[in-house]
């Protein structure tokens, strides 16, 4: 079976991986417009690599009153368990020789003031009585703050009431290396070809039920051919939706959302004084993808400081690709769709357009009442994050990812932004049940399963605590996260 996957970002390459470990039997091409893996959004500096696993992000909790719900954090958590059951796979089969290429432990914190100190607390109380987040510590005391998260305490004056919770064992991502890797070892030990340079410009079934692409390749036309699609894009997966003649592409619109963050190179000392990534509340009226945060971040042993992201309204598929594309990448009819989310969503659209004008200086004012005075301690500059591109499906703007795959099984696709990176081996593994069951169904292919993932029922590593603790230290170990 012949199966295309486009696009090398973590999703299409974990896709491929996981792919080849269960059936290799399978003949894969991955297919890059790019001149080589992980450099879309997955790329180091595109995100803000944080291993999501709810430990620290508030907008995963909602609060209603005094009622918290904690489903999509527990969701999450596992999803997250999942994935680095994948990584930990890799690393003990030699496919990745050291893990802090691509994973570092680093605090996952939050920190909110006055006015959110009950809602911290009771957080706290819901989740650190789940095993997920049992390790969970919570403290309204100026100094113990100022212990776990220096650089977000040195400049506040000692009257200022602050609360935060802290997780030792949380992570720093860098998903461009992971890609990078998984590629490498993907093609030189599991036989993916990966074609880099190829821009697939549209899918489209062939009379005798293949799929043919459309390509090109330094200004040359080329055709693929494959029984099974698999579209990893990005945001580029739109586009290919829209021009793939599958009856459910209609009810599917990108709304795209840009990003910029502050960054400062730190020395390892400086580094070694705030090993965090610290996580605070959204503005009223900003979406979940704005919520400040300041990490520690770690690329090619080299580590920086970043603050942000700064949503920002840029109509593009993806970084580098320009309005053009984005415009082709509509059709007629979805255009009351848009129309009507920017109406639905008027204060978010006005909000995105705001932050779209938003100078160094002001991106600065924000760090200031973050982490006051660590404007001046470090050498800070504004650079440009990935782009994210939402979901509108029937009309309505959704916040998250969607899998989905053409009735007969011959197309799967992933839209949507987040959770994301953090989570793509669990999604893909779904994409991948989905896509081609029978394959995934052999006595070989689930013994397979079961040395790659000991467990990835995200209910029973939510319910059974001991089954996810032996899990979770099995894992860490190999990750190097203690
Ligand atoms: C500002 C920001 C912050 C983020 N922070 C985090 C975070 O902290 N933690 C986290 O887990 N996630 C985070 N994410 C999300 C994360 O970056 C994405 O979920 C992840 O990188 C998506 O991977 P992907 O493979 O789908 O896309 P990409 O990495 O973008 O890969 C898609 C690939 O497809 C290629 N492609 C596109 N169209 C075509 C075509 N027509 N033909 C051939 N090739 C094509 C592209 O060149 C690209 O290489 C963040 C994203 C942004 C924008």
């Amino acid at each position: 079976m012949k199966v295309i996957v486009i696009g090398a970002g973590i999703m299409g390459v974990t896709l491929a991986t996981l792919a080849k470990e269960l059936a290799p039997e399978l003949d894969i091409t991955i297919l890059e417009r790019l001149d080589g893996p992980g450099a879309g959004n997955s790329w180091v500096f595109n995100n803000a690599g944080t291993g999501h696993e709810a430990n620290c992000e508030l907008n995963y909790t909602p609060v209603d009153g005094e009622v918290i719900s904690v489903e999509k954090a527990l969701k999450i958590h596992a999803q997250f368990n999942v994935a680095k059951q994948f990584w930990a796979y890799l690393v003990e089969k030699g496919a990745i020789k050291d893990p802090t290429t691509f994973i570092n432990q680093t605090k996952h914190c939050t920190l909110v003031s006055e006015s959110f100190i009950e809602e911290l607390a009771l957080r706290h109380k819901e989740m650190s009585g789940h095993h997920f987040f049992e390790d969970m510590r919570y403290s309204d005391d100026f100094d113990e703050i100022k212990s776990w998260i220096p650089y977000t305490m040195e400049g506040r004056p000692r009257h200022e009431k602050m609360a935060a919770t802290v997780i030792e064992t949380g992570t720093d991502v860098n998903f461009g290396s992971l890609t990078e890797q998984m590629a490498e070892y993907a093609a030189r030990d599991l036989g993916v070809a990966i074609e880099y340079g190829v821009h697939v410009k549209r899918a489209h079934r062939s009379p005798a039920g293949s799929w043919l692409l459309e390509t090109e390749r330094n200004g040359t036309a080329t055709q693929y051919k494959a029984d099974v699609l698999f579209v990893g894009a990005g945001g580029g997966a739109f586009q290919l939706l829209k021009r793939s003649h599958l009856p459910f592409a209609r009810r599917f619109a990108g709304f795209p959302v840009g990003g910029r963050f502050l960054q400062a190179p730190v020395t390892p000392e400086q580094a070694d004084q705030y090993r965090a990534k610290t996580y605070g509340r959204a503005e009223v009226g900003a979406p979940p993808m704005s919520v400040p945060h300041l990490d520690l971040r770690v690329a090619n042993g080299q580590h920086y400081l970043l603050f942000g992201p700064f949503a920002s309204f840029k109509p593009v598929l993806e970084k580098g690709r320009g309005f053009i594309d984005y415009l082709r990448s509509m059709r007629l009819h979805d255009i009351p769709g848009l129309l009507s989310v920017a109406i639905e969503n008027f204060p978010l659209v006005k909000y995105l357009v705001s932050e779209t004008f938003k100078g160094e200086q002001s991106m600065l004012d924000s760090l200031e009442k973050f982490a006051p005075g660590l404007g001046d301690k470090f050498n800070w500059q504004a650079v440009e994050a990935g782009q994210r591109v939402q979901i509108i499906k029937d009309g309505d703007l959704q916040m998250g990812t969607e899998i989905i795959v053409s009735s007969d099984k011959t197309y799967g696709t992933l839209l949507g932004a987040s959770p994301g990176a953090s989570v793509s081996p669990e999604v893909m593994l779904r994409a991948l049940e989905q896509l081609m069951p029978a394959r995934l169904n052999t006595e070989k292919a689930r013994s397979k399963l079961k040395a790659i993932f000991p467990e990835d029922n995200l209910e029973i590593l939510a319910n059974d605590a001991e089954r996810y603790r032996e899990i979770r230290d099995g894992v860490n170990q190999s990750l190097g996260i203690v």
